[in-house]
């Protein structure tokens, strides 16, 4: 049987502990999970892209199912060239669902072979949103709640 292939696209700006929940849940559901970085031009991003990458692959360095990823353009493309028949999100609340359903319908309406699955948060994980981290970073709040070890150490050492 062909190994089936998850993408997990997202800004991971930063990652944050919702985010690497939903992969580890998500992780034994698939033969492979791409953790895919989207470099959408479009998007105000705090932190470049090889920390956002640096990050994801040290959470993961011990999932060899895991490959931590980046591309440029539409997910359903990167999906297709790694030959993915599943992309993964996670829902928060009602407005993800939303938000997710109208992006899965036009992924669906050009390749129908591609599958959204989308994972329920933990309730302890979902009030969690980079938006909100991000603006407590730069604030300087204490994030440690909410995201990995490896954000903190970088924040901490940063001048
Ligand atoms: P985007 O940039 O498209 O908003 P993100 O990088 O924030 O995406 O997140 C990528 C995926 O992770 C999305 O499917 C999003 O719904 C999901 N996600 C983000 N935060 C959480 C969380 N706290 N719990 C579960 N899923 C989450």
């Amino acid at each position: 049987m062909k190994e089936q292939i998850a993408v997990f696209p997202g800004s991971f700006d930063p990652v944050t502990s919702g985010h690497v929940e939903i992969i580890k849940r998500a992780a034994p559901l698939f033969g492979k999970i791409i953790v895919a970085i989207g470099a959408n031009s479009q998007k105000k991003i705090l932190f470049p892209l090889d920390t956002r990458l640096n990050w994801l692959r040290e959470i993961f360095t011990d999932s060899p199912n895991i490959i931590i990823d980046s591309y440029e353009g539409l997910t359903i493309n990167f999906c297709k060239i790694k030959e993915a028949n599943f992309i993964l999100r996670g829902l928060r609340n009602t407005a993800d669902f939303e938000y997710e359903k109208t992006i899965a319908l036009n992924n669906r309406s050009i390749a129908r072979n591609i599958e959204t699955i989308l994972m329920m948060a933990s309730p302890e994980y979902a009030f969690i949103h980079s938006t909100i981290v991000r603006e407590l970073i730069q604030h300087g709040a204490d994030v440690k709640h909410l995201v990995p070890a490896c954000v903190i150490q970088y924040l901490n050492k940063k001048p």
